[in-house]
């Protein structure tokens, strides 16, 4: 099959859809891969390193997409690459058309058949696709927290582990799901005190066990979210109310009873935010201050660190690329159940009933 790796172009994405190491199995399972020239560099893969995979460079970008069967890309189609889609063709990458009504209607009008990352399923119920960013988020909470605690910063001036003598930051996390697990393990990992806060007490469950005791397991109520609002040198914000904006969890009035220079890290802010006072911002300003409380809210923390976060992606998009290069998007999807959630558009209609409903379309 003929696969495509155009260069991201949307603003400061620095991740690539395919590695080296993934154009090597592709070529060595007999298909063609086309990789844009410095498509890679934004990970730290040079262009010689998809050479020498088997990968022929493209600098004509129109080209690349013309001759493809099938495009493999990380974020959603911006305008001119919803333009060069034809029916026919495959593509693969995030997509979040739910809250996307004009690409939702460029992708129909393409023909084109359009899979999304984040909608594949798993057989325990979970995404697949979508873990291994907000494994990558949690863990950035923590480190991006703790800087901000920093007095230059605008933060209290504490170090999340103390000092022999001192005692250690106290950390809450609310929701304790992929993004707030990581992000508890990172503070666990640095010596903070640890509370997760959630409303599942199977989660809550896994999660004593899996830490013998070593972080406190709250249910999520609003008296505990108050406690932890009043104790916390940093919170996590990492609820996720699956298809809904994230709930307003800590209110601009509760500020007041935080600790000055206490930190916000809001990882729900792609879903709205689950504080009253966040809003998005940008790896290049990443943080404000609201009422003496730092607040960092960058909508997608996995662009940081693009190498790191390009390999965890293409390890897990990787098996689904193969099948679908190996057997088409047909068979592949036919045959995996899993696979098929995530188709999202084909031949001109919306295939997946949550956008169709969003946009009053037939499905
Ligand atoms: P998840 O489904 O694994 O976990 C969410 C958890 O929130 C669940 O355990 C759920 O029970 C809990 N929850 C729901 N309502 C709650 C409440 N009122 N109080 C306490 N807990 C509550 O989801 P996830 O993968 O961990 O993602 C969390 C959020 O992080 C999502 O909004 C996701 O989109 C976002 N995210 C952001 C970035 C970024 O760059 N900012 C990156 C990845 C993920």
């Amino acid at each position: 099959m003929k696969i495509a790796v155009p260069k991201e172009i949307k603003n400061h994405e620095y991740r690539v859809a395919l590695t080296p190491t993934g154009a090597r199995e592709l070529v060595a399972r007999g298909h063609a891969v086309a990789v844009q020239a410095g498509a890679g560099e934004g990970a730290g893969f040079a262009d010689g390193d998809y050479q020498a995979a088997g990968a022929t460079l493209n600098a004509d970008v129109e080209a690349l997409w013309r001759d493809a069967e099938l495009i493999l890309k990380v974020k959603e189609p911006q305008p001119e690459e919803v333009a060069r889609l034809t029916r026919g063709q495959t593509l693969f990458t995030y997509l979040h058309l739910a809250a996307e009504e004009t690409l939702t209607r460029g992708l129909m009008q393409s023909g084109a058949t359009c899979i999304a990352y984040e909608t594949i399923t798993d057989r325990q119920g979970g995404l697949p696709l979508l873990a291994p960013m907000s494994t990558v988020a949690g863990r950035m909470a923590v480190q991006a927290g703790a800087h901000s605690l920093e007095k230059a910063q605008g933060g209290a001036g504490v170090l999340l582990p103390g000092v022999p003598g001192v005692a250690p930051a106290r950390v809450a996390v609310i929701g304790g799901g992929v993004v707030g697990e990581n992000a508890a393990r990172m503070a666990l990992g640095l010596g903070a005190e640890v509370t997760v806060l959630d409303k599942s007490i199977p989660r809550l469950e896994v999660l004593d066990d899996r830490y013998q005791g070593r972080m406190k397991t709250v249910f999520s109520t609003a008296d505990a979210i108050d406690e932890a609002v009043r104790e916390s040198d940093l919170i996590v914000g990492a609820v996720l109310i699956p298809g809904a904006a994230a709930p307003k969890l800590i209110t601009r009035a509760m500020l007041a009873e935080m600790k000055p220079g206490s930190v916000l890290v809001d990882v729900a802010i792609d879903q709205g935010g689950c504080f009253e006072t966040s809003r998005p911002t940008t790896h290049a300003e990443p943080t404000y201050i609201v009422d003496g409380i730092v607040h960092y809210c960058v909508a997608n923390m996995p662009g940081a660190v693009a190498r790191t976060s390009t390999q965890a992606l293409t390890n897990a998009t990787m098996p689904f690329v193969i099948a679908l290069a190996d057997k088409g998007w047909k068979r592949a999807l036919a045959e995996d159940p899993h696979f098929l959630a995530g188709l999202n558009v084909h031949d001109g209609q919306v295939a997946y009933a949550a956008v169709a409903e969003a946009f009053d379309l037939s499905c």
